[in-house]
């Protein structure tokens, strides 16, 4: 019984931990976004997936960009990138693919840089 209670708690801090690796690529996208001179249309912003070592540049318009932006549980993704234990998928395209996350849903709204 308390064993089970501690294995949740592990698993729920690294669901947590997950969260903000992405709220953290959040927040730097958007200074990419301030400084942003699309180049044919398309800014090379961060992978927004939950490896804090993911470094992939995802090229996304400023209004895909905005578009993902208009729902703080939303985060854009390389393909592939996605987890799906934790997030699913919103939408799918060439370039990026949208998720949306299943957890930590006040944390995310608490850190949205737009709040
Ligand atoms: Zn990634």
């Amino acid at each position: 019984m308390l064993r089970r209670i501690d294995e949740e708690k592990r698993m729920l801090s690294s669901l947590e931990r997950l969260a903000r690796n992405q709220a953290l690529f959040r927040e730097v996208n958007e200074r990419i976004k301030e400084v942003a001179d699309p180049v044919d249309g398309a800014v090379d912003f961060l992978c927004e997936c939950s490896d804090p070592d993911c470094t992939v540049n995802t090229p996304l318009t400023l209004a895909e960009y905005e578009a993902v932006r208009s729902d703080p549980g939303w985060f854009f993704v390389e393909p592939g990138h996605e987890q799906l234990e934790i997030e699913h998928v919103v939408s799918e395209s060439e370039r990026f693919t949208v998720v949306e996350k299943r957890l930590a849903e006040g944390f995310l709204e608490q850190t949205d840089p737009r709040a």
